[in-house]
C-alpha cells in the first residue's frame, strides 16, 4: 500500500470531501503507486485525507473510496456501496422496468455506471480504480439483482485519458434475443451492444413523460417538432400523449431505424410520425424555409461542452439551434430544450437561450425546469454530476 501526500493547501476539496484531486495537487513521491491501486492520502503534514484510486494517466490523479480512515476497501466495500446504489433506485420502480443503478461518482462510486434494462445490466468501467474491481463488481451486481446477464460497455471516450483501452462484451451470463423495456406505457427495444452510451438514455425519462402530459394540454392537437431525437423516446412520448403530427430529426440513420422499430412496437399511428435524418443545425434551417411551424418543440442535443474549455464554441451551437428552434414555434408554443454539458452551468444556459430569444426577436417565459430522473442524483460534494439541465419556455409571442 502506498502513501500519497498532498502539497501545502490543497487539502481543501478532500476535507469537503470532493471526490477528486489533481495532478497539481500531488506532492513529489518517490514511488509510483500502480494504476488502479488503492492509496493512502495524506495532508503535508501527515494528517489521513482519505483512501482513494491512482489514476497515473489522467489529470485527475486520485479518485476518493472514502474518507473514513477505519473504511477497508474491498470487495465487502464495492458490494456495500452497490447495495446501497440499488436500494435508492426501489421507489421507481412504477416507472417500469429500467433505472440507471449506479451513476458514478454520485453514488460513490467513481467511474461506475450500472444501468439496468429488464434483465439485463450494461456496465460502463470508466477509470483504472474501478477497473481493478472489475470482477468483484460484476459478482456482486449479478447476486444483488438477479440479472440473466451482464454486458460491458467500456467504449467511452474517458478512458483514454485514464489510459484504457475500450472493452465492449459479456461479463456474464446469457443474453436475451432483445433488450425490450417498459417505461410508464411506452415500449422501446435497447440496442445494448451498438447503441449510444449504454443504449438509452434513461435520465430523461422523467422528461419525456412531462412532455407527453404537455401534449395533452393543447386542445387542437399539437404538431411536434423532435430534434435529435434518438430511438425516438420523446417522438413517442409525444404520440402517445396525442400529438397530431410528430417530426423527428436525428444525423443517425442507426437512431432512426431504431425509432421507427420502437414507434412499431407499440399501439401508434405510423401516419402521425415523420421521420428525417439530417443535420438539425441545417434542417432547423429549411424547416424556416418551407414555412412550417410547430406547437411544441423538443431540443435534446448531444453534449457540445463536454468540459468547460468547450464552452464558447457549445455556447455558439445552443445559441443557433434554440434561436431557430424560437422562431418555429407558433406564439403561445412551448420549447423544452436541453444540455447535458457538463462544462455548461444552469445559470449561462439560461443567458445562451435569452440571446436566442432577443436574436429571434421572439419574447418567451420560463414556465419550469427540467433536471435528469431520480436515478440520476447529484452529490453535493461533486457539483460537476450536475451535467444535465433544460428548461421549458413558453413563446409569448
Ligand atoms: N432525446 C433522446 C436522446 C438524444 S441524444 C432520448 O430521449 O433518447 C442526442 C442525439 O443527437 C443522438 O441521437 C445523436 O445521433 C444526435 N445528433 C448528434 N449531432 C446531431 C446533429 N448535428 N444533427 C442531428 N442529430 C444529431
Amino acid at each position: 500500500m502506498h502513501t500519497i501526500k498532498i502539497k501545502p493547501g490543497r487539502e481543501k476539496s478532500a476535507l469537503h470531501r470532493h471526490p477528486w484531486l489533481f495532478s497539481g495537487a500531488i506532492a513529489p513521491y518517490t514511488q509510483e503507486p500502480d494504476a488502479g491501486e488503492t492509496v493512502r492520502v495524506l495532508d503535508h503534514d501527515g494528517r489521513f485525507l482519505g483512501w482513494a484510486a491512482w489514476s497515473p494517466s489522467s489529470q485527475i490523479r486520485l479518485r476518493f473510496w472514502s474518507f473514513d480512515e477505519a473504511e477497508q476497501i474491498d470487495a465487502a466495500f464495492f458490494a456495500a456501496r452497490l447495495a446501497r446504489a440499488i436500494q435508492a433506485r426501489r421507489s421507481l420502480a412504477a416507472a417500469g422496468n429500467a433505472a440507471r443503478l449506479v451513476h458514478g461518482e454520485s453514488d460513490g462510486l467513481p467511474g461506475l455506471v450500472v444501468d439496468q434494462y429488464g434483465e439485463v445490466l450494461v456496465i460502463q468501467f470508466l477509470s483504472a480504480g474501478i477497473e481493478r474491481w472489475r470482477s468483484a463488481i460484476v459478482d456482486a451486481l449479478m447476486s444483488q439483482t438477479g440479472a440473466a446477464a451482464a454486458f460491458e460497455r467500456s467504449d467511452a471516450d474517458v478512458r483514454e485519458l485514464e489510459g484504457l483501452a475500450p472493452r465492449v462484451g459479456l461479463l456474464a451470463g446469457k443474453l436475451p434475443a432483445r433488450v425490450d423495456i417498459e417505461e410508464y406505457d411506452i415500449r422501446y427495444r435497447v440496442d445494448i451492444e451498438a447503441g449510444q452510451k449504454t443504449g438509452f438514455y434513461l435520465d430523461q425519462r422523467a422528461n419525456r413523460r412531462r412532455i407527453g402530459e404537455l401534449v395533452g394540454g393543447f386542445a387542437e392537437g399539437a404538431d411536434v417538432l423532435n430534434c435529435f431525437c434518438y430511438t425516438g423516446g420523446f417522438s413517442l412520448a409525444a404520440l402517445k400523449g396525442g400529438a397530431k403530427s410528430v417530426l423527428s430529426v436525428d444525423s443517425s440513420a442507426d437512431a432512426l431505424v431504431a425509432a421507427k422499430l420502437n414507434a412499431s412496437l407499440n399501439d401508434i399511428d405510423a401516419s402521425r410520425a415523420e421521420w428525417v435524418e439530417a443535420d438539425a443545425f441545417q434542417y432547423l434551417r429549411k424547416l424556416r424555409d418551407m414555412g412550417r411551424q410547430f406547437d411544441l418543440i423538443i431540443l435534446d442535443p448531444p453534449k457540445f461542452a463536454p468540459t468547460a474549455s468547450h464552452v464558447e464554441r457549445a455556447a455558439r451551437a445552443y445559441k443557433d439551434i434554440n434561436l431557430w428552434g424560437l422562431k418555429l414555434l407558433k406564439p403561445g408554443g412551448l420549447l423544452a430544450t436541453f444540455t447535458c454539458s457538463g462544462g455548461m452551468s444552469a445559470d449561462l444556459f439560461q443567458k445562451i437561450i435569452a440571446g436566442s430569444a432577443w436574436d429571434a426577436h421572439a419574447e418567451a417565459q420560463i414556465i419550469e425546469r427540467f433536471t435528469p430522473d431520480l436515478d440520476h442524483p447529484v452529490s453535493l460534494n461533486f457539483p460537476e454530476g450536475d451535467y444535465l439541465k433544460g428548461l421549458l419556455l413558453r413563446k409569448v409571442a
